[in-house]
């Protein structure tokens, strides 16, 4: 019984809406999922947010696609067009699945034949499984024949993993969320827990209570705040400007882990020399934060006996957010915060399965459990397994490859076709201007979803795939969490699993797979997988998770409860220390000036996800947050004539929108702060696409607009 409801079955598996992975049980009567509980999971514990508990009557929304469809001919594809879901008809026809497989497949294949293998790439999904991501990029890798894979961590901790592979050697956190119960000091960094990690802040908020100190430090003042204990407000753009004033005051002040320093970390002497310059006191006009505030945290953050640092996207979307996580992992260094209960370093994934799609390999320099494309020997063990030669050089990134797709005819790597699995870039890139000219301009574009997308709109083939709750497979959440997720109920109409359809691609593009079994032969992808990634999940074999759910690696047998805290004697680099790389402040690509005088900044809010296809079907979320606002601080309004409620159209070089203001006196003086949820007012019509040059991540972040009272929503 749920409430007064009899269920027909209950089916456990895991919330898709963001990388705590809170484990959960469906309701389903009827077919229909009529409730969802929370699991006793190890990241949850029984808790769930709005989105986990109210968010999946998105999988039975009447827009859902079940049938194969093809573009009609002569049909063109604008760019400018706003997609019409609920009338696909007047662009699309139904087709079968024979059909469409063979036209999707043979116009990839075509391309590959005459343009050569750096003609296509693809975009994999962070919001599918492990055994999807590993599939769709052995596909690209041995049948488009390039590395040219990539998918949404490119748009969120792409420069983290850069920084963390080369500081500590190994991408993923160090420490789970958890571990803040046994912290006497959290950093919570450019992230809105609140907001983006809901169930992950109860923890966080539960050890505030029990007399843990939190120091929020950020531009937007969020809800986390109310339960820190100092808030450092600075002002966009300077994260490095404050980061390196806290590791000036600790060593300045004597207050280094002088053993730690000595044992384990290399480069210690270039560190100290740089941030010689970076006093507290030479900062403050800088970033905001008052001296005497930044040695307060300075010397807390040192002296406690466990601190622990989590990030999100603040840190990372800037053109110097590789720098920005530099800086926090010598900040942890220094101190001696890392390697021990409570303290270390944890970067919040957003999607559902992105710490999982970046292991499996779903990007274009790194081969499953990031091993590098260009290192021979690395190569030859996959060329070996897959049976098939590779590309020996990186592939393009997700911004790279939109550049690719408009490059010159006569450019050897001009991009001409894609398959794009689960993703949303015609929302979901910077500049969309620029991204929907050149998913339109493309000759052959693929699309595999659940939704007429706004990318599907623009496709020339889309073959309708399963929801989360579908299908069966796994999932790595943003604590090194590997969790099976079970298949509750069918597909609709003609959709497929995924799995099924990518296999259905590869064989007509002349791979010969065979994994036999259940639901698409998951049990096999998942034991292939486990082969290529042997050095992390060994002992995490299929039927464990089907015993377990959920089981943390690295996790080398069978009898291995995995590791919950990594780093704890060595770093897995090559002279087992953590390296400490300086840095020194890079202004933002665009900043401010008397035209363009507000900063933007984006991100994503409690009650939807990312690109809004699933959580604006989902009614109640959509209920809570029908339409998209621009929230400014209170003092700005005034400033501009406006009261909250009024219309403005925040324009910047890129382009505009036009969308209700609110007011949050969280959001500083000079920036509005708009999600990205809204095809109705894209943000991304605005962003700017320059990337940070190590994670080649946008600085989304940070662009310089105009907001002008008046226009039309
Ligand atoms: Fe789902 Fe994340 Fe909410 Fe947990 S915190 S219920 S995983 S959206």
């Amino acid at each position: 019984m749920v409430g007064s409801q009899v269920v027909d079955r209950k089916v456990d598996s895991v919330c898709p809406f963001c990388g705590v992975g809170c484990l959960v049980t469906y309701n389903v009567r009827d077919e229909k999922i009529v409730s969802v509980d929370g699991r006793d999971g190890p990241a949850n514990h029984g808790r769930l947010c709005v989105k986990g508990r109210f968010g999946f009557d998105y999988v039975h929304h009447d827009q859902r696609l079940t049938r194969p469809l093809v573009r009609k001919p002569g049909v063109p594809k604008d760019p400018a067009q706003t997609p019409d879901p609920a009338n696909w008809r007047e662009v699309f026809r139904e087709a079968t699945w024979d059909e469409a497989l063979e036209l999707a497949a043979g116009g990839l294949k075509r391309l590959r034949d005459t343009h050569g293998n750096k003609a296509l790439a693809g975009f994999g999904s962070a919001k599918g499984s492990n055994e999807e991501a590993y599939l769709f990029q052995k596909l690209v890798r041995t049948g488009f024949g390039s590395n040219n894979v990539d998918h949404c961590t490119r748009l969120c901790h792409a420069s983290s993993v850069a920084a963390l592979l080369e500081g500590v050697g190994s991408g993923a956190v160090s420490n789970q969320v958890n571990d803040v119960g046994q912290a006497e000091l959290i950093l919570v960094i450019g992230s809105n827990p609140t907001g983006n990690h809901p169930v992950a802040a109860t923890w966080m908020k539960n050890a505030a209570k029990r007399g843990t100190k939190i120091v929020l430090a950020d531009p937007r003042v969020t809800d986390l705040g109310r339960h820190a204990w100092r808030v450092m407000q600075f002002k966009p753009d300077t994260d490095v400007a404050v980061l390196n004033a806290l590791i000036h005051t600790i060593i300045e002040e004597g207050l280094a882990d002088e053993a730690f320093v000595r044992e384990r970390a290399s480069n210690f002497e270039a560190l100290r020399d740089n941030v010689r310059g970076y006093s507290p006191e030479a900062m403050a006009p800088i970033c905001g934060v008052p001296a005497p505030l930044l040695r307060e945290v300075a010397r807390e953050f040192a002296k406690a006996k466990a601190a622990m640092i989590l990030w999100g996207m603040g840190v990372s979307q800037h053109v110097h957010g590789t720098d920005n996580a530099r800086c926090l992992i010598a900040l942890a260094s220094v101190s001696g915060q890392i390697g021990k209960p409570g303290s270390g370093l944890h970067p919040l994934r957003g999607q559902n399965n992105v710490q999982g799609a970046s292991d499996a390999g779903l990007i274009p320099m790194m081969l499953p459990n990031y091993q590098r494309v260009d290192d021979a020997r690395v190569r030859a063990w996959f060329e070996d397994f897959w049976g098939t030669p590779l590309d020996d050089k990186p592939g393009y990134t997700v911004v790279e490859i939109m550049d690719k797709v408009l490059a010159e005819e006569a450019d050897p790597h001009k991009i001409r076709g894609m398959y794009v699995m689960g993703e949303n870039p015609a929302m979901s890139d910077p500049d969309l201007h620029h991204a929907r000219e050149a998913l339109a301009s493309l000759q052959h574009l693929v699309v595999q979803d659940i939704f007429m997308t706004e990318t599907a709109w623009l496709a020339d083939v889309v073959l309708p795939a399963s929801a989360w709750p579908e299908k069966t497979g796994t999932v790595s959440n943003t604590d090194r969490m590997v969790q099976l997720g079970r298949r509750a109920l069918d597909p609709p109409g003609d959709a497929k699993p995924d799995l099924w359809i990518i296999q259905q691609i590869a064989q007509r593009m002349d791979l010969d797979w065979r994994y036999e079994g259940e639901e698409s032969g998951v049990a096999a992808v998942y034991e292939e997988m486990r082969q290529a990634m042997h050095a992390v999940i060994a002992g995490i074999s299929w039927e464990r998770l089907e015993r377990e759910s959920s089981v943390t690696y690295p996790c080398l047998s069978e009898d291995d409860p995995g590791q919950p805290i990594v780093f704890t004697d060595s770093f897995p680099t090559p002279d087992g220390r953590v390296k400490l790389v300086p840095a020194d402040i890079i202004p933002a690509a665009e900043r401010p000036d008397a035209e363009f005088p507000f900063v933007l900044i984006t991100g994503r809010q409690l009650e939807h996800w990312h690109t809004g296809s699933m959580t604006r079907r989902a009614a109640v979320l959509d209920a809570i947050e029908p339409m998209a606002t621009a929230s400014m601080n209170g003092e700005d309004l005034r400033a501009l004539g406006l009261a909250p409620g009024d219309v403005v159209t925040v324009r910047s070089r890129r382009g505009e929108v036009a969308l209700h203001v609110r007011r949050d006196d969280g959001t500083p003086g000079g920036a509005v702060f708009i999600p990205f949820a809204y095809y109705e007012a894209a943000a991304n019509l605005m962003t700017n696409p320059a990337l940070d040059p190590f994670g080649k991540i946008p600085e989304f972040k940070y662009c310089a607009v105009q907001v002008l009272p008046g226009g039309k929503p």
